[in-house]
């Protein structure tokens, strides 16, 4: 297989691969997304059945654009695992184990003539979103997601940071409270980031807040039990001006402003652009964290990083793993 120079690659395939679902597209360099479709998938399934799934997703799109895939000029995948960037999958947290060891990179060219590239899923995102996002031109840039736990990517100088040891921008780590009850489901420490700014600090803090006001609208949306409700829950409450539910985002906000500041002491991006599911709840979030970054940050030339929402929601993955085809990335998962 010749691959085209990547200057000259003006179409690819682009695959996000989630615990939950695939999402797929067709995008061209100037950003324009030709296609997409989603397959669900079982996050436990064997290697194997993800990818059947997967190469039944490319199908899709192709019959849908009416292109061949030997019309694009390579596939860029975004995988919920470490993977190294000869798509060999090191470590995951929501695949199957199976996936451990597993070749993509290999199994994928026994039916796809495609040059291949591969990437966490903190990188893609976040190359997504500066090559045709929120952070557009912004060389120096932070992308932190808010959903059920909290990392950043981080670009330097116009590439993205792996820092040595592979593992730079795992801001969700950060203590903000060591003496917090609280313990992080992922690394252990008491009063991480994540405790208090993702899924687990607002479902906590709803159980409390619900709790004081009964006349909450939080009621309402889970039917009266608590164990059901979900972060969009309190979102569509807050959206509608509950004020336990905004009460739950002021704090969540406020905890991911402290993480930001140091976020920003630190990297000194002159943009943080902020993503993921809890992040949807837009100024709800934004507006308490810029506030502490505002207050805080130092020297106070940094309180004057803009932090904006991100701008392609779900689709930053594969704007990501396209932006890895059109400027021929790629970027190692750290090692264990
Ligand atoms: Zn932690």
């Amino acid at each position: 297989m010749t691959a085209k120079p990547a200057s000259l690659r003006n179409l690819a395939l682009a695959i996000d691969v989630g615990g939950t679902n695939i999402k797929g597209g067709i995008i061209t360099r100037g950003g324009d997304l030709v296609t997409h479709a989603y397959a669900a998938t079982l996050s436990r399934a064997a290697p194997e059945t993800v990818v059947l799934q997967l190469l039944g997703l490319v199908q899709e799109l192709c019959e849908q654009s009416g292109l061949r895939p030997e019309q694009l000029d390579g596939i860029g995948v975004s995988m919920a695992a470490f993977v190294t960037a000869d798509g060999v999958i090191t470590a995951t947290a929501h695949l199957s184990r199976a996936w451990l060891g597993y070749n993509l990179k290999t199994r994928l060219a026994a039916d796809l003539c495609l040059e291949s590239y591969f990437s966490l899923d903190t990188p893609a995102p976040t190359l997504g979103e500066y090559y045709y996002g929120a952070g557009q031109g912004i060389d120096d840039l932070a992308y932190v997601t808010v959903s059920t736990g909290v990392g950043a990517g981080i670009i330097a100088q116009g590439k993205y940071f792996t820092g040595g040891l592979g593992w730079a921008g795992g801001v969700g780590h950060i203590i903000i409270d060591e003496n917090s009850p609280i313990v992080c489901e992922g690394c252990h420490n008491h009063g991480c980031l994540e405790t208090f700014a993702a899924k687990q600090g607002i479902l906590a803090a709803t159980r409390e807040l619900a709790n004081l006001h009964p006349e909450s609208r939080i009621w309402m949306l889970a039917d009266g039990d608590l164990a059901a409700v979900t972060p969009q829950m309190v979102s569509q409450a807050a959206q509608a001006g509950d004020p336990a539910a905004q009460e739950v985002f002021r704090r969540a906000g406020h905890a991911l402003g402290l993480g930001l500041v140091s976020l920003a002491d630190i990297v000194a991006p002159s943009r943080i652009v902020v993503g993921g599911g809890i992040a949807r709840a837009g100024e709800l979030l934004l507006g308490p964290a810029r506030r502490v970054v505002q207050e805080r940050a130092f020297p106070p030339r940094i309180r004057q990083v803009e932090i904006v929402q991100a701008a392609l929601g779900d689709l930053s993955g594969i704007f990501g793993a396209a932006a890895m085809v059109f400027y021929d990335l790629r970027i190692n998962s750290p090692i264990e």
